[in-house]
């Protein structure tokens, strides 16, 4: 018995879990309790929050990291204001760092650590719980600029978008694309790395198609696949089912989440959806 129980509280310990707040915003929580931000445009449309007309900013009242694939507004989103709020430390391209805090006055001292990465590279967060590789993505990446002049652009230089493979010790390999197109070289991303969840850009016109989007699950080897980026308006991909077809058509196990949803990971396996 005494086994037992030391063993299940050794896998609720073990426990990672995956949020979705619509678009293309995720926060993961590590087993020693650690929150990283991704993507944390969390005023989205699809956020459930939003729909109850609850300020969606409450759902984050602690952050660790806050990360951004790139610098369009649909992916920095509150990063400003959730940066303040937590003291989440940035990371990103040195590009993205620079102009956020000198154009929209994200806070400096959490901007200007060793957590800003380019791509190619891998980062140890969270006293060693997470390693964070930067990953390609093509795209373009650009940071608005509320201050720009009359005479000025008001896209001010993002360097390169990127993706973002995060392994948490003792929890799952996890793959956000960030936007971009498919590319042949993801299959460099699945050599390297084993994925275990890949969250998918599939909303198409700006980013990834849905049919290319399954090829890019197939390319990274993803043992799980996950929608994200669509139906936040209505110029983007409206629902998965595309996306869903083609994977089932290359036998890789679908899962679509609903905003606001969590799914939890014991180790590297999913335990609760
Ligand atoms: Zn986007």
């Amino acid at each position: 018995m005494l086994i037992v129980a030391a063993f299940s509280f050794f896998a609720a310990a073990q426990e990672t879990q995956i949020k979705w707040f619509g678009h293309a915003a995720f926060t993961i929580t590590t087993p020693k309790g650690k929150v990283l931000l991704i993507d944390p445009w969390l005023s989205n449309p699809m956020n459930a929050d939003v729909k109850a007309g609850k300020d969606p900013l409450l759902a984050v009242p602690k952050v660790d990291y806050i990360l951004l694939t790139h610098g369009h507004r649909d992916h920095v989103g509150e990063a400003v204001e959730i940066a303040k709020r937590t003291g989440a430390i940035l990371i990103a391209n040195p590009e993205i760092a620079g102009n956020l805090v000198k154009l929209v006055d994200f806070p400096a001292k959490q901007a200007q650590t060793d957590a800003i990465m380019g791509i190619g590279g891998e980062i140890q967060i969270a006293d060693g719980e997470v390693t964070v590789a930067m990953t390609p993505a093509v795209h373009t990446s650009s940071v608005f600029n509320p201050k720009a002049g009359p005479n000025e652009p008001e896209r001010a230089y993002g360097g390169s978008p990127a993706g973002f493979v995060i392994i948490v010790k003792n929890g799952p390999t996890i793959y956000h694309t960030g936007d971009t197109a498919y590319f042949s070289d993801m299959a460099l991303i699945g050599e390297q790395y084993q994925i275990d969840v890949a969250l998918i850009n599939i909303g198409g016109h700006t980013a990834m198609e849905p049919k290319m989007a399954a090829k890019a699950a197939k390319a990274v080897r993803t043992k799980l696949a996950i929608p994200q980026h669509f139906a936040t308006d209505p110029g983007m991909t409206q629902d998965s089912a595309v996306f869903a077809a083609e994977l089932k058509l290359l036998k890789i196990p679908f899962y679509e989440m609903k905003p606001g949803q969590t799914i939890i990971y014991r180790g590297r396996l999913l335990v609760k959806k």
